[in-house]
């Protein structure tokens, strides 16, 4: 939570998929974040500092091998190839979003 409250992760150095999602901390990100409950403010966390269980990251901690997406085999499953780009997840998008794909413009 103060991640996203105090602009920390705008304002420090790497954390660069976090960045393309994020490009400055707005009063309506804080709220919308704020809002969710401990489990989802969890896992919107670890997408944007990339401490999660997508396979890019399990392959730098070397917990697996091969850090493409285990859905679709076509890409390494980053934050933003989960949340926007995965062809397996597509119809889910379509669902939540209205849209197949989206760009990290339209995650922000
Ligand atoms: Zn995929």
């Amino acid at each position: 939570m103060s991640v996203i409250n105090t602009g920390l992760l705008v304002n420090t150095e790497g954390c660069r998929q976090a960045k393309e999602l994020v490009t400055q901390v707005t009063p309506g990100l804080t709220q919308f974040a704020l809002r969710q409950c401990r489990r989802d403010l969890r896992t919107l966390v670890y997408l944007l500092i990339r401490h999660n269980t997508l396979t890019r990251h399990l392959t730098i901690i070397q917990r697996v091998n091969d850090p493409l997406c285990p859905l679709c085999k076509e890409e390494e499953e980053t934050s933003l190839y989960f949340l926007g780009k995965c062809c397996a997840t597509a119809n889910k998008r379509r669902l939540h979003f209205g849209v197949l794909f989206l760009e990290p413009g339209d995650l922000k």
